[in-house]
């Protein structure tokens, strides 16, 4: 599925020298809803941006089934397809959108330089990052067994599909609180697996959730298995106090399995140039998509650790074209 793209595909051992250089007035690196967005505003507005896929193209929505919240889709319609329509709707305004990642930057110049597939140098006027973030998993292997079955890193993109049913949340952030009580308006019951006896959630998530009726948390409890049928989650089996006096295994009926121990934003070749929170998460200008480096932008998961819906990524990656164009627009005036 990955192609690495080179100049000189014909010569495998040629070494890219500074000459091979591509000069561009606006890359844009990702390809999700923020992606997609700022290259649709960015060819519209002449910029004629070159697009790097990324490792996924399409990112995170491709690997959601029915995406029911995205306004104007009435009906609905799926993550890739929804993602196939974008990178249309980008490519009919002249995006050249390209496989490949990036894999080095370099902004400590006026024009900066992002290497694709540690080969291909693109030297840019403006560089809008869209890299997004990758949800943690736990690491288990039937987190894959079951994935598109009941595993879900995402309550609002699927916790309509498990409407009056049974489900559990592992984690005990704010976006574990956020997500079970989320899911508690949905289905019958949620268990809120957490790993310690405390919630690591602001007081007042924490507060809320345990006051949810529905919302069981299973504390000091940690995931060991799923199990089911064909593919599709009907439980899962826990280990209460681990390594500990009184351990003891458990077992869950669900039929939802959602992950909320936290993402990672995919901000690390960028870091060194830019600001960053603990996480990683890219900073910017409030209200704007700038970040500390003139002509370099962010916008969808990369730099968002609150909202990460489809729509505030698009709407940021509008922000982030918008404020590119007026960024080249006042340096050649
Ligand atoms: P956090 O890093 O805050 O929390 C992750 C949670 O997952 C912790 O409870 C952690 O446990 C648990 N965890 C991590 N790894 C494992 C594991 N392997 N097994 C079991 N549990 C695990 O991530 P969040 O996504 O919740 O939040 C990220 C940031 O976004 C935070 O700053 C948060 O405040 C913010 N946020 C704010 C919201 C709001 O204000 N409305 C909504 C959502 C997020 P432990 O505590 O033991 O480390």
């Amino acid at each position: 599925m990955f192609k690495p793209l080179d100049i000189n595909e014909n010569d495998e051992n040629r070494k890219v020298e500074p000459t091979d250089a591509e000069k561009v007035k606006c890359l844009i690196v990702g390809s999700g809803p923020a992606g997609y967005t700022a290259a649709i505003y960015a060819a519209r507005a002449n910029l004629s941006p070159v697009m790097y896929e990324g490792l996924q193209p399409g990112g995170q929505l491709t690997t959601t089934t029915e995406v029911e919240n995205y306004p104007g889709y009435p009906e609905g319609v799926t993550g890739p397809v929804m993602m196939e329509d974008l990178k249309k709707q980008a490519q009919r305004f002249g995006t050249d959108v390209r496989w490949g990642m990036a894999t080095k930057a370099d902004f400590s110049g006026e024009i900066h330089k992002v290497w694709i597939d540690d080969s291909k140098v693109i030297e840019a006027e403006t560089v809008i990052i869209a890299t997004g973030a990758t949800a943690k998993y736990l690491g288990l292997e039937d987190e894959t067994k079951y994935a598109g079955g009941g595993v879900s890193a995402c309550a609002t993109c699927d916790g309509f599909f498990y409407k009056g049913k049974d489900v559990a949340v592992v984690g005990g952030g704010d976006t574990a609180a956020e997500e079970a009580m989320y899911l508690a308006g949905l289905c019958n019951k949620v268990y809120l697996i957490v790993r310690r006896d405390v919630l690591r959630a602001s007081r007042v998530m924490a507060e809320r959730v345990k006051k949810t009726p529905n919302v069981e948390i299973l504390w000091k409890h940690q995931t060991k298995g799923l199990i089911g049928d064909n593919g599709v989650v009907e439980g899962a089996t826990l280990v209460k106090n681990l390594g500990e006096a009184g351990e003891e295994e458990v077992k869950i009926n669900i039929d939802g399995f959602f992950l909320a121990i936290g993402h990672k934003p995919n901000s690390d070749i960028f870091a060194e140039y830019l600001d960053t929170d603990d996480v990683g998460y890219i900073l910017t200008t409030p209200g704007t998509a700038k970040t500390k480096v003139g002509g370099v932008f962010a916008c969808g998961d990369v730099q968002d650790s609150q909202y990460r819906q489809a729509v505030t990524a698009a709407g940021s990656g509008c922000m982030a074209a918008m404020d590119a164009e007026r960024y080249l627009s006042e340096k050649h005036s």
